[in-house]
């Protein structure tokens, strides 16, 4: 299956006709157990928080998706994150990109922290910035390219060849960019993870999260660890992302045309300051964007000039839901200062640039024209 282009391993790996039944699609196995023939005798499943076949067959999906021999999915992102980080033991050093998502700082600082954990933050989106915060106990480095929610690009092959030199592993949260336009563990990565939540599920009907290597000590670890602490999704919402990824291919291709047009029209409205979107030429990482990723995905973030018109944007939508999360068919707009980053010290939030003007959309797959015209009352003055 590996050798199949993308489309067709979305609908394809793990995902052979039921075995007992001949089901083409794959049964939620809604069992806590399985019996077996007789004591330590089974057919691979004994406890489905240790295994269950409609797990395993999103799992190995996963993994296909991202070019990967294992894959683990978990009950959330921040568990499949939880998972990662606690591969490193106390004392350990982690290196991560400043700008992270809002509850993967709170794990790193409130949770990992306080068991001794240290993490040096890196404002700089330059590998060299990178190599100059490696120590000899750095372990990990964390990356999310493109970040939320200001979009900026890392150079993840540059990023992992220094951090291999000295020992160190790179895992990048790729949620924002999907397996379709990204593939980290190609640009030399050592684990991925994701929130399924968003694009993979892609109907905002689930909370869900994955991990992804190829190094099997690791593996090992991470699915002792998954099975020993427990944060496993539902057999019913392993489904739900095996039927969502079916999809991922197109919807992404919808989500980014549509992307494309609102940055244009944002960028040319008088209202508006800046526009953050790595298709955009004047963005900094499009370049960048262009060599690591297939395309720039559909996240839209930007300013108003006037911090005033800020409330009354959020007012006058109508399509966009005023919502946190992203990545589902249906369009979002929300404000990181008070919502998604919120989480984050506001000293820390300025330096980033996370401000009250600021505001991310994520673009669903309504017809462009509609959203557009709906930005456009809400943008009036
Ligand atoms: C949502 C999100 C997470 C956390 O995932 P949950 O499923 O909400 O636990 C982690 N990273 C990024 C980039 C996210 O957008």
């Amino acid at each position: 299956m590996q050798h199949k282009k993308f489309a067709t391993r979305a609908i394809h790996a793990g995902q052979e006709a039921d075995p007992s039944t001949g089901a083409t699609i794959i049964p939620i196995y809604a069992t806590s157990t399985f019996t077996q023939e007789a004591p330590g005798k089974h057919k691979g499943y004994e406890y489905s928080r240790t295994g269950n076949p409609t797990r395993s067959a999103l799992e190995e999906c996963l993994a296909s998706l991202e070019g990967a021999r294992y894959g683990l999915a978990f009950a959330s992102g921040s568990a499949a994150t939880d998972a990662v980080v606690n591969l490193l033991e106390p004392g350990e050093h982690l290196v991560s990109c400043s700008e992270v998502y809002g509850g993967t700082f709170r794990l790193f600082s409130s949770v990992y922290g306080r068991r001794g954990l240290r993490v040096t933050y890196v404002d700089d989106s330059r590998p060299e910035a990178f190599a100059m915060a490696l120590t000899p106990k750095t372990r990990l480095v964390w990356l999310e390219s493109p970040t939320n929610p200001l979009l900026n690009i890392f150079d993840i092959q540059a990023i992992a060849t220094l951090a291999r030199n000295n020992g160190t592993l790179v895992v990048v949260d790729n949620t924002f960019a999907t397996p379709y336009l990204q593939n980290p563990l190609a640009l030399g990565a050592d684990l991925v993870v994701h929130s399924t939540t968003k694009y993979l599920n892609g109907h905002s009907d689930l909370i869900g999260g994955a991990v992804v290597t190829s190094d099997q000590a690791l593996h090992k670890e991470m699915a002792f660890y998954q099975n020993a602490a427990g944060a496993v999704p539902s057999p019913f919402d392993s489904w739900l992302i095996l039927r969502g990824i079916k999809t991922l291919k197109i919807r992404m291709e919808a989500h980014q045309r549509g992307a494309d047009q609102i940055a244009s029209f944002l960028q040319n409205h008088a209202s508006v300051e800046k526009v953050y979107y790595p298709g955009l030429k004047q963005h900094p990482g499009h370049e960048l964007a262009l060599k690591q990723m297939k395309g720039q995905g559909g996240m839209v973030s930007f300013t108003l000039k006037n911090s005033a018109n800020v409330d009354s944007f959020f007012r006058k939508l109508n399509l966009f839901a005023v919502a946190e999360s992203l990545g589902g068919v249906e369009s979002l707009a929300c404000h990181p200062c008070t919502m998604t980053h919120a989480t984050i010290p506001e000293e820390k939030r300025k330096a980033l640039g996370i401000t009250p003007q600021l505001i991310r959309l994520s673009v669903g797959l309504e017809d462009p024209a509609d959203l557009i015209e709906d930005l456009q009352e809400a943008l009036k003055a």
